[in-house]
């Protein structure tokens, strides 16, 4: 301060084009990052991206965790960024490990088989122990027991436009659960025995299906089969407390034991969808098409061009998936009978 005066200037951080927000009003929430520390200048981008679209507006903490110690520089240059408070985590041996009643031998066959059929990701153990953790344990890490509500990022995500308002406050306000930007067909051979393991899971305990639940997103014939449809996770808003709570503990703790995340390749992404949409209400799942987001080949940039000056986006709308390919956008908006985006046809 100081030196802005000696110099004559007054900085004013707040000024028109960057309101003021009541931070009293805020929730408990975070955003949480597993990451490794090779990752650290892909994570950067994606962590500058989130702050100068979103956060520096809102200045939420960051849960950043690691199987193994993040290093100083991680965590200085993450912290140097980040307009909340920073918290860094070494993920508990027990939350990233074979279960004592995994066969070994078993997981490395079907590693090999995986591999030899050129499945993604087939051939690697830490994948696995990373879905796993995704899938039962990042919600039970002890720096995320005071939030309720997360948001997940990943290094090397884009956000396209700017985000005006607060999205953890708009699932709160709204009594969602469950929000997401990008759906899609999983590889259906990282999950050959999911759907019957589910199908029995629910068998066993009914009351855990929520009335007007989202089965027909995710299935076209009433759950006999899975479409393989699922909400791609690597972005999400949630609430805590949906993983926390009896039913989902109970689906992972069932899964679990079948050893299928370590005899298939079983993703986080497909186990929080079938969750989310058998164990809610279809009305607590937020799409979240404001959203301009790109992770990887998958883009989703908002067709309306007003919306995206408006919101100074930087995406290209002829890469938005959302109607396009192995996407689940238009099963997404037909189930829920929700209206297209008027251009829609024109970016098939
Ligand atoms: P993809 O999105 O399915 O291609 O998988 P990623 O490689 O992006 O992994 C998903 C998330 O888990 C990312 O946030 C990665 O940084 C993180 N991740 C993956 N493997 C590991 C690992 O072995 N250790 C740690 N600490 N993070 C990992
Ligand atoms: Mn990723």
């Amino acid at each position: 301060v100081g030196d802005l005066q000696l110099a004559g200037v007054v900085l004013n951080v707040e000024t028109e084009s960057q309101p003021v927000y009541d931070k009293s009003k805020k929730v408990k929430g975070t955003f949480v990052t597993l990451a490794r520390n090779q990752e650290l200048y892909e994570l950067i981008k994606a962590v500058r991206g989130v702050e100068d679209r979103f956060n520096r507006k809102f200045n939420y903490d960051w849960v950043f965790l690691n199987d193994e110690e993040f290093t100083q520089e991680f965590k200085d240059l993450t912290s140097s960024i980040v307009s909340g408070k920073t918290k860094y985590g070494k993920i508990p041996k027990e939350h990233w490990s074979y279960p004592d009643w995994v066969d070994l031998e078993k997981a490395a066959k079907s590693r090999a088989e995986m591999k030899a059929a050129n499945i993604i990701y087939g051939d690697m153990e830490s994948y696995r122990h990373m879905c796993r953790f995704e899938s039962g344990f990042f919600w039970r890490n002890e720096l995320l027991d005071e939030y309720d509500w997360y948001w997940r990022v990943e290094p090397g995500i884009q956000i396209h436009c700017d985000l005006d308002y607060d999205l953890f406050k708009f699932m709160a306000d709204n009594d969602k659960k469950y929000g997401f930007a990008i759906s899609l067909r999983e590889f259906e051979k990282t999950i050959p025995s999911l759907w019957q393991h589910t199908k029995d899971f629910i068998k066993e305990h009914p009351e855990y299906l929520a009335k007007n639940n989202m089965m027909d997103f995710i299935s076209n014939d009433g759950g006999e089969t899975y479409n393989l449809c699922h909400f791609w996770s690597n972005f999400e808003i949630g609430d805590l407390n949906f993983w926390r709570s009896d039913a989902y503990r109970a689906y992972f703790d069932y899964l679990d034991k079948t050893g299928g995340f370590f005899y298939e390749r079983w993703g986080d992404a497909p186990i929080h969808s079938i969750a989310a949409a058998l164990f809610l209400p279809r009305d607590k799942i937020h799409y979240f098409e404001d959203m301009g987001y790109n992770h990887g080949v998958y883009t989703q940039c908002p067709l309306n061009p007003q919306y995206r000056y408006d919101h100074k986006c930087n995406c290209d709308p002829e890469l938005d998936f959302t109607f396009r390919g192995y996407s689940c956008g238009k099963r997404y908006y037909e189930v829920n009978k929700m209206t297209k985006p008027a251009e829609w046809e024109n970016y098939q």
